[in-house]
């Protein structure tokens, strides 16, 4: 069943987006064991915690705060609590309720930007609808039984002359984003850090009208592959940027084989493609064959789904350090024979915004070698597994378009995000583009 590709009406589309590749965190709570201290005592309180109660794993919680309604109070966390010494909540006071649940739910809301992830920030909603919010009835927290309190904390909490002894709920994580650490905020004061690496990316940023015009072209290409497969319902299309013409194209053929999944099928075709277009033969000299990537995957595409891909993985190759080495030293390679193959070879794009244009045309000129599905964009009715994920991260494309997210198998956005993964030697990006439901 493929929603419009049946029929004659062509299959419209929801705008392309950016599936994040910064794994999103879900808002998870950890209860707070709270008690108020006079002011004056703050210090040797805090030091006393510091000893018997550290919190070693929640660095980004605020370990004191000014009492609300009493300046003369510090409200101070004294150890998170076991889960079996939680006091049963209570009911909420009627006037707190509406406070409470919406600030519960503006937390949630920055958790569940995809749709992939909306379910898990559903299912973890419902606890929040006692223990959340900071201006409500809520902001007093639940009161704690002072026997639940570890024994140390216990006749710390006396000897200091602890008051108002309660449960409050805060985030259990660092927040990654300025929207979480807002929202979570309205729990219980926590610190947020800039990630070393700027600001991640985490919302789902809209395409162009020029590229979702390109990658609607190819993805009703792939629907219609799917819609004629049968039962198992994927096509996968690589295209070479911005060309409206496919490299590869194939259809799910797991019935035959179980690794026969349309996108590893596009893969081999797009292997065999290049390798038709650029024959082993015309690099020549032996310093070309060792900078051939091919060379180290065994040659025939029939190798390629294994001992070529291991061999990829473990690292970069000599083929990719000569690359790299001639990036470094600006000049390219004009120079000697193995070096005019490197200069040849298309650039390893970055982390650059999605430019269609930047690729070598279809037709490339004899004697060039691009490493396998470099700069090619590759589309896929379904989500990707986790197999084809990493496929595609072997092959080199640049981008990856789906259509149907797939929050079981999924390995771009729905049970995981293998784009996310730094560590791997190649990153590329995601995007979700979507069938408009049918009404
Ligand atoms: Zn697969």
């Amino acid at each position: 069943m493929a929603p419009g590709v049946d029929g004659a009406a062509p299959p419209e589309f929801l705008t392309a987006v950016l599936v994040p590749s910064q794994t999103e965190l879900q808002l998870q709570k950890v209860p707070l064991a709270v008690a108020a201290f006079p002011s004056k005592s703050g210090n040797l309180v805090m030091r006393a915690l510091g000893s018997v109660a550290p919190l070693p794993d929640h660095k980004h919680l605020k370990r004191v705060r000014k009492a609300p309604d009493d300046p003369s109070l510090l409200e101070t966390v004294l150890c998170i609590l076991p889960a079996d010494a939680v006091p049963s909540p209570t009911p909420a006071p009627a006037t707190g309720t509406g406070t409470g649940t919406a600030a519960a739910s503006d937390a949630a809301d920055c958790t569940s930007t995809s749709t992939a992830d909306g379910t898990a920030a559903a299912s973890a909603t419902p606890a929040a609808g006692t223990d959340g919010g900071s201006d409500g009835g809520e902001a007093s927290g639940v009161e704690l039984p002072l026997e639940r309190l570890p024994e140390a904390v216990r006749a710390l909490y006396s000897q200091h002359g602890g008051v108002r002894l309660r449960v409050f709920h805060a985030a259990g994580v660092a927040p990654q984003t300025r929207q979480q650490w807002e929202a979570w905020m309205k729990l219980w004061p926590i610190t947020w850090r800039i990630p070393d690496n700027g600001t991640p990316v985490t919302e789902e940023v809209p395409v162009d009208a020029r590229t979702q015009s390109y990658f609607e072209t190819h993805m009703r290409r792939a629907l219609e592959l799917a819609a004629a497969a049968g039962p198992a319902d994927n096509a996968a299309v690589i295209a070479n940027p911005p060309a409206l013409t496919s490299v590869a194209e194939a259809v799910d053929g797991s019935a035959a084989h179980p690794l026969h999944h349309a996108v590893m099928v596009a893969i081999q075709g797009a292997a065999d493609w290049d390798l038709a277009t650029w024959p082993p033969s015309a690099s020549g000299s032996a310093e070309g064959a060792a900078a051939d990537p091919y060379s180290r995957g065994g040659g025939g595409s029939g190798s390629s789904g294994g001992q070529g891909m291991e061999v990829d993985g473990a690292g970069p190759g000599p083929a990719e350090e000569a690359e790299e080495a001639a990036e470094a030293s600006g000049t390219g390679a004009a120079g000697g024979g193995g070096g005019e193959e490197l200069a040849c070879k298309r650039p390893r794009l970055g982390e650059g915004p999605a430019a269609p244009s930047q690729t070598a045309p279809a037709e490339a000129p004899a004697g060039t070698r691009p490493y396998m599905c470099t700069g090619y964009d590759c589309f896929v009715v379904r989500e990707p597994c986790i197999m084809c994920a990493m496929g595609l991260v072997h092959s080199r494309v640049q981008r990856v378009i789906y259509c149907r997210p797939d929050a079981v198998h999924g390995a771009l956005g729905g049970c995981r995000r293998l784009h996310a993964c730094r560590s791997l030697n190649h990153n590329y990006e995601v995007y979700r583009m979507e069938l408009k439901p049918r009404e």
